[in-house]
């Protein structure tokens, strides 16, 4: 429906009085500037018309992208048109304004509907109003007017708009389509760097890391947006490694990082716990003045935490002018892996002080925290606030936590009718933690419990099973160990390599147990055997109860002697200076006589040694560990 003209012909009525032809100055009915400018509706525009008109102030004086505005999505539409066919402007170029002001705005489904209005009243679109239509439906997701844009660019002859071609692959790309995306990419007579970039970044984010490299190399040139892509898709499918040692080419070929490379490969460097590169990119990152960016300054607070290093991670977070809930949440987290709960319970006070609000994650760290060193009412006070004073429902993390809390403590009764209580079903996670703590309290009864609740809900995990055995076994019941073994094996579960890494001279040397492939095994061998004259003289006996194998006690020691972080370690001592920390990765738990065997060797040596294990954090120092034995 359109809305009658005004009764006043669009004319321009002569005027003798030039001053009589500003509408301000006008002898008649006045309008203020204020609403000659600025009118918000048809109606309005309406009243500056007239007396426009009756003023003989000339048509073209009106702002003509505010007539579209106003009138695009009314039943006015038409009479803008008029008045722009009126003036002689091309009335394409007026409504694509505001095509683009819609398809950047925060609603672009006003572009979508201005368009359809566009083509029922036959206003003859260019490559700029497909461009803006598609930009509204690439940030809509909307691939049902995508198409018809993409028909509209054929059937007006763009196929060799390199913009519009990039924007339909990007549409279908981003959209999920991407078999639609690689048909546009292969039938594209030319291509250029956003082309190629488009489809790695797209392949990315579906996770086709595989099909992302392939493009990556086989793409003419490529700039830093085509190499952050790349790294960062392997930094999201779990290959630190592979981010890495791209990273080290894309420095090769004389390309600067940008902020978001920088957060790539720091988050890769947290991954693998390269501390040499994370600390170069943190120096680059600052002199390149990123120190601004909050992403950037949380990246690097959880890539030192997570290696090990919580002096430099608080350095950053004092540092920060400005902080999020992730940088409260990261640190808090930090400092309880590292076994530092006192801390971390102090910062949180200290963060609830400046207003900042704790979410979901903050509470994971307290509860953490409180779990590592046996805050037990702080822990159940927490989790009772966490409803309680911040309305957050709690998930089956927080659960898992409080199960924890409560197993490593000994209150395994308490623990199973916490776990019986819970208004939603426990997971594997929840049983674990519980089965945990039946090992560290050697309590045979429950951990049958937690067994076959974790039977059901896990059936092809092999921690559990040795875990179990290992119970067994510390109870001396061997048969009831060898029970469990034959399960393993008749369910075919392998026992997970554990493997463990030390980066020396910023290369990660990694050894699984027993290793003998690495170049400097034999002089790993004796170094330990030294130290073992050493750790006896100051009382060391192996607990040879953590390994489940049917052998002789002499060939359980062997065993035990060569678990993957011992050789770690010893690697580590001899090929770095005298007084240097040792940082070591271990993709398991740390056993108990390792744990003991570093505490003495921690003394022996007079250095820092610093453990990540699946868990936590252990600091040896003097002859003792951050965990206080707690863990
Ligand atoms: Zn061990
Ligand atoms: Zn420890």
């Amino acid at each position: 429906m359109v809305c009658p003209l005004p009764s006043v012909p669009f004319c321009m009525i002569p005027s003798s009085n030039v001053e009589q032809r500003h509408p301000l100055r006008s002898s008649s009915k006045p309008v203020s500037e204020q609403l000659f400018r600025n009118f918000n509706s048809p109606f309005e525009l309406r009243q500056v018309h007239t007396v426009v008109v009756k003023t003989g102030t000339p048509l073209s004086d009106l702002p003509l992208s505010r007539v579209a505005s106003v009138c695009a999505l009314t039943p006015s539409f038409l009479y803008a048109e008029q008045i722009f066919r009126q003036v002689n402007q091309p009335t394409t170029f007026i409504w694509n304004c505001c095509l683009k002001d819609y398809a950047e705005s925060d609603s672009p489904f006003d572009a979508i509907l201005l368009f359809d209005q566009l083509q029922r009243h036959n206003v003859c679109p260019d490559s700029f109003t497909c461009s803006f239509v598609l930009k509204a439906c690439v940030k809509l997701q909307d691939l049902f007017h995508g198409r018809m844009a993409h028909a509209l660019v054929e059937k007006l002859g763009f196929q060799l708009n390199l913009v519009l071609q990039n924007a339909i692959l990007h549409l279908y790309a981003s959209c999920g389509n991407i078999r639609d995306a690689y048909l546009v990419f292969d039938n594209m007579p030319q291509r250029d760097i956003v082309t190629w970039n488009t489809m790695i970044t797209q392949l990315v984010k579906s996770g086709d890391i595989n099909s992302a490299y392939e493009m990556f190399l086989q793409m003419p040139e490529r700039n830093v947006r085509s190499w952050t892509a790349i790294i960062s898709g392997f930094v999201q499918c779990g290959k630190p490694k592979e981010a890495i040692e791209l990273f080290s080419k894309m420095e090769e070929v004389g390309l600067r990082p940008n902020e978001v490379t920088v957060v790539a490969v720091l988050a890769a460097c947290a991954d693998i716990g390269a501390l040499d590169l994370g600390t170069r990119i943190h120096e680059y990152s600052d002199k390149s003045g990123f120190k601004k960016n909050i992403h950037i300054s949380n990246t690097l607070i959880d890539m030192y935490i997570k290696c090990g290093c919580l002096d430099a991670a608080h350095r950053v977070f004092e540092g920060m002018k400005e902080r999020t809930i992730f940088s409260w949440s990261a640190m808090i987290q930090g400092l309880a892996i590292h076994g530092k709960a006192n801390e971390a319970l102090e910062l949180f006070f200290e963060m609830i002080q400046t207003g900042m609000k704790p979410n979901g994650v903050t509470f994971i760290g307290l509860l953490n925290a409180c779990s590592h060193m046996g805050l037990i009412n702080e822990g159940r006070e927490f989790f009772y606030s966490i409803t309680r004073d911040y309305r957050i429902v709690p998930s089956i993390e927080h659960y898992g936590c409080m199960v924890d809390l409560l197993s490593r403590a000994g209150l395994l009764e308490e623990a199973r009718d916490f776990i019986e209580e819970m208004p939603i079903k426990p997971n594997a996670a929840v049983w674990g933690a519980l089965l945990g703590g039946c090992k560290v309290h050697k309590n045979i009864e429950m951990a049958e419990l937690a067994m076959r609740h974790l039977r059901e809900l896990d059936p092809l995990n092999d921690g559990y099973y040795v875990v179990l055995a290992n119970i067994y076994s510390e109870a001396k019941k061997w048969e009831d160990a060898a029970r469990v073994r034959k399960l393993m094996r008749k369910k075919g579960l392998k026992k997970t390599i554990a493997w463990s890494s030390v980066t020396v001279k910023g290369a990660v040397h990694e050894f699984v147990a027993g290793d003998e492939t690495h170049h400097q095994s034999e002089k790993i061998y004796s170094m330990w055997n030294e130290l073992l004259v050493h750790m006896r003289s100051k009382g060391y006996v192996p607990n040879t109860s953590v390994v489940l194998l049917d052998v002789e006690e002499e060939e359980k020691e062997k065993v035990l002697f060569r678990h993957s972080e011992k050789l770690a370690l010893v690697f580590g001592l001899i090929s770095s200076p005298p007084g240097q920390t040792i940082r070591i990765f271990k993709n398991l738990r740390v056993c108990e006589d390792c744990h003991a065997s570093f505490k003495l060797i921690s003394e022996i040596v007079d250095r820092e040694i610093v453990v990540r294990d699946r868990n936590r954090f252990h600091t040896f120092k003097d002859g003792s560990c951050s965990c206080r034995d707690y863990w």
